[in-house]
């Protein structure tokens, strides 16, 4: 078979073109392929002729379109169908055999035509929409102008063997590929800079598409997940502004990233969530309609959302896309005023230069009590004597009438429901009362979340300790809400590695503090699932058990060992759902050793027969956990052979233990010139570097790291490099930090002790 990807710049080395996206063309295609076999392009077939064994085959000519967005496909597929209230056939390839996988994507792809058409009040342009899953594909997939391919992973759907999380990830993609043929597609970006125009859109909106079809799901608290990844990446020195100069074409696939995609999505909810929804869905449709088949700048979407909503959006939000990095909001409580300080966040603890317009929202003691208003300097204040005396809200409390039982519900939450893309820092005294609340359960999920990544953040960044840190997650092992849980066991992940270098002796203590922490919720949660449960639940008790698992919780070993053996016996058994088996394969590889390596061998037997893609991937992401060297080396050797498919190889850098970080290491270097070859020009190279050079914490690493990389670099992975290395360093001072708290030991021996 064949498939073509051509965004960013490669349409130029398939045919002669002016080859950037603001020159947009219309295509008329012929192909010829061998009679057998299905060809599939950006508009539908017009005309075949035979000839012997050939076909030719002439597709329609194309609406004016841009070069990056052109596409073939050429295989053996079978499809499934549909067709939208409006008319428009969708379609559906998949591998020969497989068609009833591909129903759940067809049917997303369906309900996001429909809604997107109301939600724009633009109409799908095309006759057609065809989305194909194919074997080898570097991104997720691909939004070509009515030709969606996607990589088998991402698309393909199978009730049994599929997870929930995955089921999910299916539903997001569809949506956010769907909504590229109007953020995109029909009006494009005029140049690489605005490329978040498409992915922070196209990211943003199929959160808003997957939250219509499937509200019990909770997007919105979850891409929360998102907005954290992307502060993440913005609290480094060389990250680089969403609206990023690029001036070499081999540079754009460096910057299809979590500043693009993640900080891109989370301005533009902060912005929503600033100007409300009807507006900003009136704006989007004008947008729309306004640029519809031509190319448009960042300034003009603010230019209609300035128009439309009478806000001055402009100069709000070129403080957000022009400059790299974020706020740190400082907040002090004096009488009743309350004092703000903004001050650019870096991982590094140093204080940047930026300066914001800042949408500031807070609540007294209940989301009834609310003001917001714009930070536009350095330092503001706020007078909010009015929330202390308003009994109008159902606390019916005012400070004049009840003093002490105001005093008991006081508290004060920043950013509501984390909608800003800022952290908020709290003097003491608010922040032991917002513990409090957290612990009485006053405060919303969202907020629960965004008060642990700030104090996750500021702990990083050498601003809090870390014992106050553990302290505070300790409040939150009575939570159940999945995402809030999900981010706890993303914070326990990230001390392990840190604590690791910092005190190895007392590591374990510390995984005993995080299984007590999490073992309430995987209790009431168990092995098995329930049928008719939440798709949360589902989602909570695979990562749940993941991390119990890594952790090396002896209780949940067993069970899983137990429950893998049950699946040797039987692929079907029902002690091991999909959602589960992850934790199994976590079990089985952290008592993998060269010495003990049955389990090993089985966990490869079942790779090597499983029939589904969803299988293979779920053994690839933890082959590598093995707290053996040798085997994680065998593991990194087995990924790179001919058994595993070129795109898979980056699901078992994911999984690579602490303890096999310098045979990875080692590795790398070994087989860099094999990695430039074979992936040097793709999206996938990148990851080679972050996902390998992230497990170090140490300075001397960062420097072995950068000599090695002196004479080997280019502009295709230059900055990529660089915040590499940055978060190593980053990760460095930390372990000097926690070093510093020498009483730390002691008291993590007491929290795993205590249960
Ligand atoms: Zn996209």
């Amino acid at each position: 078979m064949a498939a073509t990807q051509f965004e960013a710049v490669d349409a130029r080395r398939c045919f002669p073109c002016w080859d950037e996206p603001a020159l947009k063309a219309a295509f008329q295609i012929t192909l010829d392929v061998p009679l057998e076999l299905t060809a599939l392009s950006n508009m539908p077939i017009l005309k075949e002729k035979l000839n012997g064994d050939i076909k030719t085959v002439y597709f329609e000519e194309s609406p004016m379109m841009s070069t990056y967005l052109v596409a073939v496909v050429v295989g053996s597929f079978d499809s499934v169908e549909e067709t939208t209230a409006d008319g428009i056939r969708v379609r559906v390839y998949c591998p020969p055999g497989k068609s009833d996988n591909g129903k759940f994507a067809l049917h997303v792809a369906v309900k996001a035509l429909e809604l997107y058409t109301r939600y724009f009040s633009v109409p799908y342009p095309l006759p057609k929409l065809d989305m194909v899953a194919v074997p080898e594909f570097a991104g997720g997939a691909m939004e070509n102008y009515g030709l969606i391919i996607y990589r088998e992973n991402d698309m393909l759907h199978d009730e049994l063997q599929s997870t929930a999380a995955k089921k999910q990830r299916i539903t997001v993609v569809a949506m956010h590929e769907v909504a590229h043929q109007w953020f995109g597609n029909l009006v494009t970006m005029e140049w690489w800079t605005h490329l978040w125009l498409n992915e922070g859109f196209a990211t943003w909106v199929s959160y808003m598409a997957t939250d219509n079809l499937f509200p019990e799901w909770k997007v919105w608290t979850q891409f929360l997940q998102y907005t954290a990844s992307g502060l993440h990446m913005d609290s480094l020195e060389k990250s680089h502004p969403i609206e990023v100069e690029i001036i070499h074409a081999r540079a754009v696939l460096e910057i299809f990233d979590a500043i693009s995609y993640e900080k891109g999505s989370a301005v533009i909810q902060m912005l929503q969530s600033y100007l409300g929804d009807a507006i900003f869905q009136k704006s989007l449709s004008s947008y729309m309609k306004r640029y519809a088949w031509k190319n448009a700048k960042t300034e003009d979407l603010w230019s209609v959302l300035t128009e439309e909503s009478g806000v001055e959006v402009t100069n709000l939000m070129e403080t957000w896309t022009k400059q790299k990095g974020y706020p740190l909001i400082s907040v002090n409580l004096n009488g009743h005023i309350l004092a703000f300080e903004q001050s650019q966040f870096l991982l590094s603890g140093l204080a940047g230069e930026g300066l914001w317009i800042v949408p500031i929202t807070l609540c007294l003691g209940s989301y009834e009590r609310q003001k917001k208003f714009l930070l536009k300097t350095r330092c503001g204040e706020i007078d909010i004597s009015d929330l202390f005396n308003s009994p109008s809200d159902c606390l019916g409390l005012s400070e004049e009438n009840d003093p002490e039982k105001f005093k008991e519900h006081f508290w004060i939450k920043i950013n509501i429901y984390q909608s800003g893309f800022y952290r908020v820092k709290y003097e003491d005294k608010l922040a032991t009362q917002l513990i409090k609340a957290i612990e009485s359960n006053y405060v919303s999920a969202p907020d629960k979340f965004g008060i642990l990544d700030d104090t996750h953040a500021l702990c990083q960044a050498g601003k809090q300790s870390l014992s106050s840190l553990l302290t505070l997650m300790g409040v939150y092992r009575k939570d159940i809400d999945y995402t809030v849980v999900s981010n706890l066991i993303e914070v326990c992940y990230n001390i392990v590695k840190v604590y690791y270098d910092a005190f190895p002796d007392s590591v374990d203590y510390l995984r005993q503090y995080f299984i007590n922490i999490l073992r309430p919720s995987a209790e009431r949660l168990g092995w098995e699932s329930v049928s008719g449960e939440p798709h949360l639940n589902v989602l909570l008790r695979g990562e749940i058990s993941m991390a119990l698992a890594s952790f090396g919780d002896e209780k949940t070993h067993e069970d899983a060992i137990r429950r893998f053996k049950s699946l040797l016996m039987d692929r079907n058994t029902p002690l091991l759902s999909a959602d589960t088996k992850r934790a199994a394969y976590i079990a089985v590889m952290r008592k993998t050793t060269v010495a003990s390596r049955n389990y090993f061998e089985s966990l490869l037997s079942i790779y090597r027969e499983a029939d589904t893609v969803q299988e293979k991937e779920r053994i690839l992401r933890h082959l590598a956990a093995s707290p053996d060297p040798d085997i994680v080396m065998e593991v990194l050797n087995f990924l790179a052979s001919d058994e595993v498919r070129d795109q898979d190889i980056i699901y078992g850098f994911r999984g690579i233990s602490l303890e096999g970080r310098e045979a990875a290491w080692k590795w790398l270097k070994d087989h860099w010139d094999f990695i430039l070859n074979k992936y040097g020009t793709g999206l996938l190279f990148t990851n080679f570097l972050t996902d390998i050079i992230a497990l170090f914490s140490s300075n001397e690493k960062a420097d072995e790291v950068e000599a090695f990389f002196a004479n080997r670099t280019t502009l295709a992975f230059a900055m990529n490099l660089k915040q590499s290395i940055e978060q190593v360093r980053i990760k460095a001072r930390w372990v000097q930090n926690i070093k510093q708290e020498e009483s730390l030991p002691e008291l993590i021996k007491q929290l795993a002790i205590k249960g």
